[in-house]
């Protein structure tokens, strides 16, 4: 019955939509608003309720200078459930134009309104929306805490639908917060809810959200299986646009399992489809993600064609997120190819779309102006052209309101039946987006550390080259004034090193790449350094430095020196840096003693300018600073503490600060080290720094750099070494065999043959030269590299730029 009720709804909505159109009605809505101003009571409101839905998507301001009325009028009639209602339209209309905190307050006023008793449905559903704009908003919480109310009013309803969807509301939630366990029992107990009443969207939506799940989880093969199903539910179906989507996720799957050219299959199938459907946005996607997998098979070229097709789309229709992507494919591809210059500037573009989109998010409130200016403006001309009306044809008026009615109410039946669909479509709308969002930031990390590499080692080669040729210059000038300015250009240089090497460390420990070592500590060696280190700088200032250092830590323990000493070093120079009078001390307490570990306080402490109270947190973060004018009173970068901290919490520490102002501040951490059961002392390599023994060895650089040979040739000569250079890896090998060498001075990266492969040669040739030391010369300050020059059977390394005294250190240990 209900059915056929429907069918006549729809024949004679189609009917009189004709009749409207020809009356213009549907345009003028001002008018039309008018016209329902004839009639009365709750009628009235009902039909101002159907007519602001009908056009809460093409006109926001009509959409809600209608629904304003409602609820004006309903409240005149006191009928709380239609003004729930028509609160409820109104969050619907802001929901919809993106003004979440306003379709909240909307919603929140619905749901109060709303008789638990008589309107459940209604205010079940308006549950179910504003969870969702908790949840678009970040808000798991009071996202969570709304569907859960309405999962238990659909309960007592037995509405198996909405149980359905609700458990998959819940479901991303774990999602999001990590639960994952949690997640998959709630997907799984939609699918089963679903597939018990045959409810095949619900099944869709179940089994895509288990996809992703899967995949999140890297099981890839339940992850294929699950989208392999939906493909199948799609194609049953015949839905072209879900069977696209539903391609290109199977695409993704297959491109993660390694499968390349599966995956390129199903998304060529895709994007047929979708270009069919002028699916533009979509399209968009899939040729990024065809471009990842044709660059991950080498074929840069065909990738950037994709890419570029990919960009067109976006900028056409202006779609942020994909540019985004886009760009930081082109990056790649142009990186790959050595095109430093290019891959630079679309990194810049990618960095711009980004921040762009950030920017976006802030310009709500302003389009929240314009709205209400426009609001405003039309309230204005209501009334004018009510007063013009109010003389009007009342017959013509009274059958129009008729046909409107009757629209209307077909539409708002049509609405309902649709609803629950439109929610499931939304919710795999949802989890395209939440994938596409994880893919941008994982990319985006990624393009940001390889950035990053790339620029320090091109900074590195020029500054090298700086303090190489300032540490000769100092050695062999003989006039005091140009040593002096000769010290200030290598001081200068040097601490541009310390920053490039802070920010690269930051980097590091940003994308969790560090790891501690668990090598022999000795801690009292490690802060006697430090204090050693500063002692200059803090007597130069006037400042006591200070240790008190606990004699029951014992001496042999495991840890990682180096971070140790990096993260207390930071400390000790901002406490220098920031007192003027007084002292600065190194506090160093045994806090607890196990049988086969100690925990170990590390304190600094300053009577200097402290830090005000509101501060006290940020400065904890990368480049913040107490005050602007911290910079040019002190100096520094606002990295070191952040620096600090993170290397203290991969130590498995926290970093502490208490401060107050004028008086001074004290930082501190706990650490705990494991007892050096062995207590293996490693004998200490005797360093010969005695230059005069390198007389007549011979060494061959390896090396592209022309500066670079220079320098270490300056250095090797004046120690009477007698040198032999080439360009590349390749030549390099070829010399082996020429001349007999004592040391190979070996750059990394090098045109023709590397470093790597240039050792791996000498290595595994056979002769008696095989064995020659080999030390790499690397800008890398990258672990990898590190294990790579091992690996290819190196001997050692230099960090460039480099110290005289670390080139005469290796020297003497191989020579
Ligand atoms: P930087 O010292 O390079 O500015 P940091 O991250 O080490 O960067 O410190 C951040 C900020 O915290 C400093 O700029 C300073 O304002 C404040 N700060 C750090 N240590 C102290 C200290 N011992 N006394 C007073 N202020 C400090």
């Amino acid at each position: 019955m209900t059915q056929i009720i429907r069918h006549i709804l729809l024949l004679s909505c189609l009917f009189f939509y004709g009749y409207a159109q020809e009356t213009k009605l549907r345009e003028d809505s001002l008018v039309s608003l008018i016209y329902i101003q004839k009639i009365t009571g709750a009628e009235k409101v009902k039909t101002m309720i159907a007519l602001a839905r009908l056009k809460k998507e093409a006109d926001y301001v009509d959409a809600k200078i209608i629904a304003e009325k409602a609820i004006e009028e309903a409240g005149n009639l006191k009928q709380p459930s239609l003004r729930a209602e028509a609160y409820n339209v109104m969050a619907e209309i802001e929901d919809m134009h993106s003004h979440l905190d306003s379709a909240i307050h909307y919603y929140e006023r619905a749901i109060q309104l709303y008789d638990p008793r008589k309107d459940q449905l209604n205010l079940a559903k308006a549950l179910n929306l504003k969870g969702i704009v908790h949840e678009s908003k970040g808000q798991y919480v009071k996202s969570y805490q709304s569907y859960i109310y309405a999962l238990r009013i659909y309960d007592e309803l037995n509405d198996e639908i909405g149980i359905c969807n609700e458990y998959l509301n819940i479901g991303l939630i774990h999602q999001y917060n990590e639960e994952y366990k949690q997640a998959r029992t709630y997907f799984n107990q939609s699918l089963a809810m679903a597939r018990k009443i045959g409810h095949t969207e619900g099944i869709a939506a179940a089994l895509n959200n288990l996809g992703i799940y899967y995949k999140e989880q890297n099981k890839l093969r339940e992850a294929y299986d699950c989208f392999k199903q939906v493909l199948d539910i799609d194609y049953k179906q015949g839905n072209e646009s879900n069977i696209a989507t539903s391609l290109n996720n199977l695409g993704t799957i297959n491109s993660d399992m390694g499968k390349e050219e599966l995956a390129l299959e199903l998304y060529y199938k895709s994007a047929r489809i979708k270009k069919k459907l002028k699916d533009q946005e979509s399209l968009s996607n899939t040729y990024n993600n065809i471009a990842t997998s044709l660059f991950k098979l080498q074929r840069i070229n065909e990738a950037e064609i994709y890419l570029k097709d990919a960009e067109s789309i976006g900028k056409q229709y202006n779609l942020p997120s994909i540019l985004e992507e886009t760009y930081n494919g082109l990056y790649e591809v142009e990186y790959s190819r050595k095109n430093y210059k290019q891959a630079l500037e679309y990194h810049l573009k990618f960095q711009q779309i980004k921040d762009s989109i950030q920017t976006n998010e802030n310009n709500t409130a302003i389009h929240d102006l314009e709205n209400q200016y426009k609001l405003d403006k039309a309230n204005a001309e209501i009334a004018l052209k009510n007063t013009e009306l109010e003389n009007g044809a009342v017959l013509r008026i009274s059958f129009i309101i008729i046909i409107v009615l009757l629209v209307l109410i077909s539409l708002y039946f049509l609405y309902t039946v649709q609803h629950t669909n439109k929610l499931s479509r939304a919710l795999n709308k949802r989890n395209d987006d939440l994938m596409k969002a994880k893919e941008n930031a994982e990319q985006a990390t990624t393009a940001k550390t390889q950035f990053l590499s790339v620029m320090s080692h091109e900074i590195r080669t020029p500054l090298n080259a700086i303090i190489g040729i300032a540490n000769l210059l100092n050695e062999d000038l003989k006039n005091e004034a140009h040593k002096e300015n000769i010290n200030v250009l290598r001081i200068a240089s040097q601490n541009l090193l310390l920053l490039i090497n802070d920010l690269l460390d930051l980097n590091k420990l940003e994308v969790g790449k560090m790891e501690a070592a668990n090598a022999q500590l000795n801690v009292r060696k490690v802060v006697d350094t430090i204090k050693e280190m500063f002692a200059v700088s803090a007597s130069q200032k006037g400042i006591e430095l200070k240790l008190e250092f606990d004699y029951h830590i014992p001496t042999a323990l495991m840890g990682d020196e180096t971070k140790l000493n990096q993260a207390i070093t930071n400390l000790v120079s901002n406490a220098i840096k920031f007192t003027e009078k007084g002292f600065v001390e190194i506090r160093v307490k045994l806090e607890e003693s196990k049988a086969d570990s100690s925990t170990i306080l590390f304190a600094v402490t300053d009577t200097g300018i402290g830090i005000p109270a509101d501060k006290q947190q940020t400065i904890f973060e990368s480049f913040a600073q107490v005050s602007t004018d911290t910079n040019r009173k002190y100096g520094g970068t606002g990295l070191g503490l952040s620096i600090s901290q993170k290397l203290i919490d991969v130590m498995g520490g926290t970093l502490q600060v208490k401060s107050d102002l004028l008086k001074g501040s004290e930082f501190s951490f706990s650490l705990t080290f494991l007892h050096n059961q062995t207590d293996y002392q490693k004998p200490a390599i005797e360093v010969n720094t005695d230059s005069s023994l390198f007389e007549g060895k011979s060494i061959l650089i390896a090396d592209d750099n022309a500066v670079n040979i220079f320098v270490l040739k300056q250095f090797l000569k004046k120690w009477g070494i007698t040198i032999v250079e080439v360009e590349n890896g390749l030549e390099a090998f070829k010399m082996m065999y020429k001349h007999s060498f004592d040391m190979v001075l070996m750059d990394v990266q090098m045109p023709i043959k590397d470093g790597i492969d240039a050792t791996i040669d000498i290595r595994n040739a056979g002769k008696e030269w095989s064995a020659v030391p080999i030390i790499a010369i690397t800008a890398s300050h990258e672990d990898e590299v590190r294990v790579k020059i091992k690996a290819c059977g190196m001997n050692d390394f230099i960090i460039k730029p480099f110290m005289p005294s670390d080139l005469l250190e290796k020297l003497s240990k191989y020579l």
